[in-house]
């Protein structure tokens, strides 16, 4: 082959959460051990770089990224359907939230003062096991051939479909950066889910809300269901949710975020070969009742780099426990059978758990004893009759393929006008997104 060879110990295919996150632990070891020689290849611009987003998740004290960390809570607080509020202290955790621009800048920094560390752009095509390791086969960003060989390779290019499942569900949002003309939001608190939001066609649907100052925020509109909306369906439910429910005027979107995350008991495969992985999503390290996949890839790449850093072979353990593995299974077919009411489900645990534990719970952090008295305040009879009935229901694979398409819009009412308004002029209900990321609607990994 002609083109560019490299040779290192570890390459990491795509550079999102997890792939970031791997080379910062790998190339960060702890005092005493060495670096190994590193290759990271991250999607030039274009149909495979992931849009940029933001990752939530928890932790106490000051963590690893603490550097990227853009904003951060101390409180969390649910309404259910009716308007009734729940508002916890997390306390000693804090709810935080890194944006990926952030966490890359962080990464390459690293990276470049590792004399052994290497980040490029390349589209990989292939990744195949050859005698003593294993072989990347990449495009670089000029279009010329680049071969990349390694002892390991850790691989996050998205799954290309979802394993069989009992239950596949979609977590599908879209979201905006916003300012309001007058202060709006508690800086202190994060509406994590409100089910005053409107309801979808189908599923169960909730307003989560990341304030960043008094005027400022990230609000989303969040469903699970079976299928995607098309798009116009979720800016219609956030301009109402904001409206309606927040009492939102006038509000300036300076920005956007969307995305599709798998809720599925499907088991990903975790190897690719005898000397390739799959990490994150692709390695199943999304929770499936709750998408939530930034905690497991940090337990996934902690595990992985300790190995490399000692010279052991490298051994992928199930992101989530077999308790937490099962008792998602039957909260995600409750709700996909519609057995239970997620609007009320969700809110009822956060109102009957203390929220340090439910956080807990929900990184698999909890004892037996805890994942009992949490399963005690579910509704019973409902989950107990479905967990009943899931050793006997078969494994069926996914319709299609990953990620799935969204529906086309409807035709537009009127046609556009020649002259728009800029946004700040516009009511919210009027309001266009502010400068977007790079394919909008396709935040999926
Ligand atoms: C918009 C959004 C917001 C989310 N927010 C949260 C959150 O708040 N908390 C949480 O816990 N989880 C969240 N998730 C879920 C999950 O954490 C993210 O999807 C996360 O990005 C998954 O990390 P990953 O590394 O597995 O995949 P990705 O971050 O998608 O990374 C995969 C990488 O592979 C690259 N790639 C793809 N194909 C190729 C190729 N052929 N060659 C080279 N590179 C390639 C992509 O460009 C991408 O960088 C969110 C998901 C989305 C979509």
């Amino acid at each position: 082959m002609s083109g560019r060879v490299l040779d290192a110990d570890v390459a990491i295919v795509g550079a999102g959460a997890a792939g970031l996150c791997l080379a910062h632990r790998l190339a960060c070891p702890p005092p005493g051990l060495a670096p190994p020689g590193l290759v990271l290849l991250q999607a030039p611009e274009g149909p495979l770089r992931a849009p940029p987003r933001t990752w939530c998740f928890w932790e106490a004290g000051a963590g690893r990224f603490e550097e990227a960390v853009s904003a951060s809570w101390g409180r969390l607080r649910v309404h259910d359907p009716r308007g009734a509020a729940t508002v916890a202290r997390v306390a000693p955790l804090r709810y935080k939230m890194i944006r990926s621009a952030d966490l890359e800048a962080l990464v390459a920094r690293e990276l470049a003062a590792r004399p052994g560390a290497y980040a490029c752009e390349a589209a990989v095509h292939a990744v195949r096991d050859v005698p003593g390791g294993a072989e990347v086969h990449a495009r670089a960003g000029d279009g010329s051939p680049l071969l990349v060989r390694a002892r390991w390779v850790f691989d996050s290019r998205p799954p290309r479909e979802l394993p069989a499942a009992r239950t596949t569900l979609l977590q599908h949002f879209h979201g905006w950066f916003l300012r309001s003309r007058r202060p709006a939001f508690d800086p202190d608190t994060v509406e994590l889910m409100d089910f005053r939001a409107p309801p979808p066609p189908h599923g169960l649907a909730f307003g989560y809300v990341l304030p960043t100052g008094e005027r400022t925020a990230l609000a989303e509109y969040t469903v699970f269901s079976a299928a995607r909306l098309p798009r116009s369906a979720y800016a219609h439910a956030l301009r109402r949710y904001l409206r309606e429910v927040l009492g939102l005027g006038e509000v300036l979107v300076t920005g956007e975020e969307s995305g599709v995350i798998p809720m599925t008991d499907g088991r990903f495969a975790g190897r690719a070969g005898a000397a390739v992985f799959r990490i994150g999503t692709a390695g199943g390290a999304t929770r499936p009742a709750t998408g939530y996949t930034f905690a497991a890839v940090q337990r996934q790449t902690r595990a992985l780099a300790a190995a490399v850093h000692a010279g052991r072979k490298p051994r992928l353990r199930a992101p989530h426990h077999a308790r937490a593995r099962v008792m998602d299974a039957v909260v995600l077919r409750a709700l996909a059978a519609g057995r239970v009411e997620g609007a009320e489900l969700f809110p009822r645990l956060f109102c009957r758990v203390p929220a340090e534990r439910l956080l807990r719970f929900l990184d698999g952090r909890t004892t037996a004893r805890e994942d009992l008295a949490v399963g005690l305040r579910m509704p019973l009879l409902p989950m107990l009759r479905t967990a009943a009935e899931l050793p006997r229901l078969p494994r069926r694979p996914p319709a299609g393929p990953w990620p799935p398409p969204a529906p086309a819009d409807p035709p537009p009412a009127d046609p556009p006008t020649a002259n728009p308004p800029t946004a700040d002029q516009l009511p919210a209900d009027d309001l266009p997104a502010g400068p977007a990321p790079a394919a909008p609607g396709e935040g999926a990994p």
